[in-house]
């Protein structure tokens, strides 16, 4: 089982017509035709989206993101147009708000790994391969790649798992052409960031980016770069050959798999709320990430 504990109900706002709720955020499009991104304190684990919100996180999450698209702007154009909320929206949307440019999306999750785990580990178990890319004899959970490599995936819908897909698979959809942008892109765009995480001691080990056209011109969507849509490791505590400790999420994992939750990850049960300890380990997690990644307190 998996998917919403307790399904969100999305804010109604004068002039916006609620499009999606995702795990995460509510997308709404605005009388301009744009998109309306609004990031939540919802926080999802073991695929549920638990009963209990994070503070702040939609709104580090956002601002995280939005310092990323600056650092990658050389690189490729984002679509972010504003961050000011809507007039009549709640007061709370300050901060975890994006407008941002309605684009042509591209249905490919474009995922960069340099390292491998979680997906990409389980498939080289099986096949010694990922995304239909063959790797070498001998890598664990966590091993650093010879190279980053471009192992995207198509979407699934809450609850499922996105699948993992060859390259092949992603020009036979999308074209030749599109296909290759995509990897070009991605790869480039990780590797920007590696650098820059790798300077704050920090292992990006894999990330997600979805890109969208504006014209003909390919644009980078959605949101970038933060601990929903990556792997960030501390760089000091790296071990191949076990589970890397989630920069975000250990204290929720560890409280939801130990004794105290009283829950058991294999049933059919919904996780229960988190209590005020770990709530707050894991909002501090989110805020020194934003710290150490962008060199700037938060306030
Ligand atoms: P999950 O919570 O697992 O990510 P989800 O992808 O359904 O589920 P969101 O990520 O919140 O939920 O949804 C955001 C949606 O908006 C995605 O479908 C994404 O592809 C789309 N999107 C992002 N940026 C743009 C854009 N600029 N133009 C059009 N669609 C966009
Ligand atoms: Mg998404």
């Amino acid at each position: 089982m998996s998917g919403f504990v307790e399904k969100p109900q999305p804010a109604q706002v004068p002039g916006l017509v609620h499009l999606h709720t995702g795990k995460v955020r509510d997308l709404y499009r605005n009388g301009d035709g744009h998109l309306v991104m609004v990031a939540s304190d919802r926080i999802s684990a073991y695929d549920w989206v638990l009963p209990t919100e994070i503070p702040d996180k939609g709104r580090v999450l956002t601002q995280l993101s939005l310092w990323w698209f600056d650092q990658l702007v050389d690189l490729l154009p984002h679509h972010v147009l504003s961050t000011e909320p809507p007039a009549g929206a709640p007061e709370d949307w300050k901060g975890r708000t994006l407008v941002c440019r309605a684009l042509d999306m591209v249905p490919v999750e474009c995922v960069a790994r340099g390292y491998l785990t979680g997906s990409g580990f389980a498939e080289y178990q099986q096949t010694r391969t990922v995304c239909g890319l063959a790797l070498p004899e001998g890598l664990e959970d966590g091993s650093r790649l010879p190279s980053p490599i471009f192992t995207p995936a198509t979407k699934a819908e809450v609850g499922e798992h996105d699948e993992n897909v060859t390259y092949e698979e992603v020009a036979r959809q999308v074209g030749a052409e599109t296909a290759t942008l995509l990897r070009q892109h991605t790869l480039a765009l990780y590797s920007r960031a590696g650098e820059i995480a790798e300077e704050r001691g920090i292992i990006l080990a894999d990330t997600k980016f979805e890109f969208g056209f504006a014209g003909g011109e390919l644009v980078i969507a959605d949101e970038v770069l933060t601990p929903d849509s990556s792997r960030f490791w501390p760089a000091d505590q790296w071990q191949p050959g076990r589970a890397q400790p989630s920069f975000d999420k250990q204290y929720v994992r560890d409280w939801l798999t130990g004794p105290d939750s009283g829950w058991d990850r294999t049933s059919e049960e919904p996780p229960p709320p988190l209590p005020p300890q770990v709530v707050e380990q894991t909002r501090a997690k989110y805020v020194e990430a934003y710290r150490l990644l962008t060199g700037t307190p938060w306030e």
